[in-house]
């Protein structure tokens, strides 16, 4: 069994992100291997529908979509490794990269598509009522609760962006926060206070999801004031959880520079990382957009930023000469 593998260009993560810099990566000829990581495809996986990928004016699947990313991916000559990257070393050069089942992996350039999750309450019934009333996504399924009562829980520049979109589709939205103030921005508090389609419930906690119907769907939230111990209940059919994202980025400490919230750095304009070589894309980089479609821009980005780099470095090989 081969128990390494060189390349000269490896993507880690096989989001949108990855599988785009993966395909214009072998499309400039450089043979890319994008190794998946433990969750194939990325967060469009857990996603059903997808209505606002430009290109299909009937909505698609989410997982559907990752399958035909890959599908083409290799179609163009991407080599589609299924491992977990457990450690990297990028002091040298080629980048050194330990896959789960003992496999190294050499590459002369990175392409790190990790991607990021979005946090959840982690409360009982949460998790049987992802896609049936509960998202952490407005902007991706906002669109489903149209003229229905929805509520975002979270007390940042997320939950109340994701409050004010919520107000294209629903005149009835509220914001639950855990403290009696917001940590977001005071210009999108202006805009939120503004809004007569939003009430702010302060100082409350989400207890539980509470599942209703046939079929069974989101139909409340039993919230509990952190002033009183009350617990009452806000009827909503669309839950929004907006407690922040974390990304993948625990292989890259003390290896890249990682902004406060633990997100990969890059140059302003470009995927460039603070090591030459490593280029980030994705929602392991961006905290703000986090769409599919960002993803897949900045993963073209990445693709074409190192096929410009290792084009520098074999002209710069070949000066040596
Ligand atoms: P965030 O700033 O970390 O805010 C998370 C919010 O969720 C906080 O209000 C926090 O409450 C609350 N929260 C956390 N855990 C909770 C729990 N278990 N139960 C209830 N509430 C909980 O996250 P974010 O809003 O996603 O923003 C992340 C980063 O991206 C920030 O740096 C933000 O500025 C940036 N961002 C920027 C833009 C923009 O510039 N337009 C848009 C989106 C995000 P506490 O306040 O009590 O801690």
């Amino acid at each position: 069994m081969t128990n390494s593998i060189s390349t000269r260009l490896a993507v880690i993560g096989s989001g949108p992100a990855g599988l785009t810099a993966a395909i214009y990566a072998a499309r400039a000829g450089l043979s890319p291997i994008i190794i998946q990581g433990i969750q194939p495809g990325g967060q469009l996986t857990i996603t059903t529908d997808v209505e606002n990928y430009p290109g299909f004016r009937d909505v698609i699947q989410g997982p559907w979509l990752m399958e035909e990313m890959q599908a083409q991916a290799e179609h163009v000559g991407t080599k589609v490794v299924w491992d977990h990257i457990t450690d990297v070393d990028l002091t040298r050069r080629p980048f050194r990269l330990t896959g789960d089942g003992g496999v190294t992996y050499f590459a002369d350039a990175l392409v790190i598509a990790t991607g990021a999750q979005a946090k959840y309450l982690g409360l009982p019934t949460e998790e049987h009522l992802k896609g049936r009333g509960v998202s952490a996504c407005a902007t991706c399924d906002g669109f489903f609760y149209r003229g229905k009562k929805v509520a975002v829980i979270g007390g940042g520049n997320t939950a109340v962006e994701e409050a004010l979109y919520m107000t294209n589709h629903s005149h009835d939205v509220t914001l639950i926060h855990r403290r009696d103030s917001l940590r977001a921005e005071k210009i999108l508090q202006d805009r939120l206070f503004a809004n007569p389609a939003i009430r702010v419930i302060w100082d409350s906690e989400v207890v539980e999801f509470v599942a209703g119907g046939q079929p069974e769907a989101l139909v409340g939230l039993d919230l509990k004031s952190r002033l009183t111990g009350e617990v009452s209940r806000v009827d909503v059919e669309g839950g929004f959880v907006a407690i922040g994202h974390s990304p993948a980025t625990e292989l890259f400490k003390d290896k890249l520079e990682l902004d406060s919230d633990g997100y990969i750095k890059v140059e302003a304009g470009t995927t460039r990382t603070s090591v030459p070589g490593v280029f980030a894309c994705g929602d392991v980089m961006d905290k703000i957009y986090r769409q599919a479609v960002t993803a897949a821009g900045t993963g073209c980005m990445a693709a074409l930023d190192a096929e410009k780099y290792l084009a520098a470095q074999e002209y710069e090989a070949l000066a040596a000469e």
